[in-house]
């Protein structure tokens, strides 16, 4: 049997007690079938980024998973646990209940625009990489080079880690 795979999810939810959302998708993520969530990154608060003026503060968060699932069924079940959770799909960058992005799967590279990967953004997204860098501080985001390197380029603006006990911000 082949060793599973490392893949890094990207966890965002603006809508409907954001705290509760991202502790459900831990849970639902660990639930994934093949796959056990082996890292989960402190949770974030970030200001929105692009999309419609005045949206609610996003938490943010990073997974890390062992899964034995192809990429692209990874996926699938990342998009079932959004729906499951009440995404819906309104103007791009919008507010949402819950965003589940594949960050990374190994060290695979593929320009598919169902599934990118690495992820187009990860490398330039300081609510991705604050969080990445602290459960895989050594990684390397293939065909763009060491993770923290990119941190280096990228204040942690309109940003705070929150507390993981109280979820008050730091
Ligand atoms: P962004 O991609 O800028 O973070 P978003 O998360 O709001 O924006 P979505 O509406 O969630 O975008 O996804 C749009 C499409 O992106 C999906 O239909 C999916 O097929 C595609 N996609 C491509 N690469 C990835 C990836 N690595 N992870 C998740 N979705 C991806
Ligand atoms: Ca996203
Ligand atoms: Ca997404």
């Amino acid at each position: 049997m082949q060793p599973p795979a490392r893949a890094y999810i990207g966890i965002g939810s603006n809508l409907d007690h954001p705290v509760d959302q991202v502790r459900r998708a831990f849970a639902a993520l660990n639930a994934i079938p093949a796959s056990r969530c082996v890292a989960q990154s402190p949770l974030y608060r970030t200001a929105a980024v692009g999309g419609p003026p005045n949206q609610p503060d996003y938490l943010n968060a990073v997974a890390a998973l062992e899964t034995a699932l192809a990429p692209e069924d990874l996926l699938t079940a990342l998009q079932a646990i959004e729906t499951a959770q009440g995404r819906v799909r309104t103007v791009p960058w919008g507010p949402r209940t819950l965003d589940l992005d594949l960050l990374l799967y190994d060290q695979i590279t593929r320009a598919d625009p169902e599934l990118t990967l690495p992820h187009p953004w990860l490398h330039q997204r300081a609510f991705v990489l604050y969080p990445l860098h602290d459960i895989a501080p050594m990684l390397m985001i293939p065909g763009r080079g060491p993770l923290t390197q990119w941190l280096a380029q990228c204040p942690p603006l309109n940003m705070a880690r929150l507390d993981s006990q109280t979820h008050a911000l730091r």
